[in-house]
């Protein structure tokens, strides 16, 4: 079964959250937890949580169906101490936050080198920073999202993202969100049959479609290998519906949330109801 939502909004509330994934037809949802530009947010207090509760409840949402996405200012690689203690603290208290609000999973970029230190120390940073954060906060898997590659943003590559999990201790609480534009704009190729074929299999040996908790379906504006990360609707950018209907049609993606990011929030409703009219019964 295949669970299809977007990233909706927290405005006024994340009891908002799953009202909204509800109104534009959407059977999975993804949504920040916080001001995602902020560093700091207020503790979320037990109202706002017994009300997210009821609203998942009465909207009809199970926490399996929710990607939480964590916010935009985090570098857990960062080459400096300070800031990469400062997103350390952060991400654990996203990842609290998920806990606290019943989910169990958080999305998450990687980070970047900022071009000061190796790749490699820089994923090595990364590495213990999830191992740190997988320690103080239990019930929450940390998934890696990949990434465009844009400047100097790491988890573009399938080896990467392996490298990573490989030096996570609880494998049980690692997870891996593919984009599909950010696959396709770090340089897999998606766009016939038998290339996406190749990049999965490639996914799945490198890193293991065991690891798949999540999708975002995106079209995108750049080309292969661009490396810019700048998403688009489904069907108007360089990707095109086909590979979507693959993914729609393919169990190795059933039962995870796979969630839009497109860039025109009003076409949501249109999108998913293609998504599920792509699924040949
Ligand atoms: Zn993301
Ligand atoms: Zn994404």
């Amino acid at each position: 079964m295949k669970q299809v939502g977007a990233h909706v909004s927290i405005a006024g509330g994340v009891a908002n959250a799953p009202v909204n994934a509800r109104a534009i037809g959407a059977r999975a949802f993804a949504m920040f937890t916080k001001n995602q530009r902020q560093w700091r947010s207020k503790p979320l207090t037990s109202r706002e949580i017994d009300d997210f509760h009821a609203a998942m409840a009465r909207e009809g949402f199970s926490p399996d169906v929710v990607l939480p996405h964590d916010g935009y200012l985090i570098n857990l690689g960062h080459p400096e101490d300070d800031p990469r203690q400062k997103s350390l603290e952060a991400f654990i208290d996203e990842m609290e936050r998920c806990r606290l609000l019943g989910l169990n999973r958080l999305n998450f970029h990687p980070g970047s080198h900022l071009r000061q230190i190796a790749p490699e120390t820089c994923l090595d940073r990364i590495a213990a920073a999830i191992n740190q954060a997988l320690e103080k906060v239990p019930g929450v898997t940390a998934v890696i999202e990949n990434t465009a590659g844009q400047g100097s943003n790491l988890g573009h590559t399938f080896e990467q993202i392996a490298y990573l999990i490989d030096r996570v201790e609880d494998k049980s609480r690692i997870g891996v969100c593919l984009d599909t534009c950010h696959t396709f704009v770090s340089g897999y190729e998606l766009r016939d049959r038998e290339s996406f074929e190749q990049t999965m299999t490639t996914f799945d040996r490198v890193v293991g479609f065991r690891y798949l908790r999540g999708m975002h379906l995106n079209d995108s504006k750049p080309d292969l290998g661009e490396r810019v990360d700048r998403h688009h609707s489904l069907g108007q950018g360089r990707l095109g519906l086909e590979p979507f209907r693959w993914i729609m049609n393919d169990p190795r993606f059933d039962n995870i949330p796979m969630v839009l990011e497109t860039i025109d929030e009003t076409l949501w409703p249109e999108e998913i109801r293609m998504l599920y009219g792509m699924v040949i019964p």
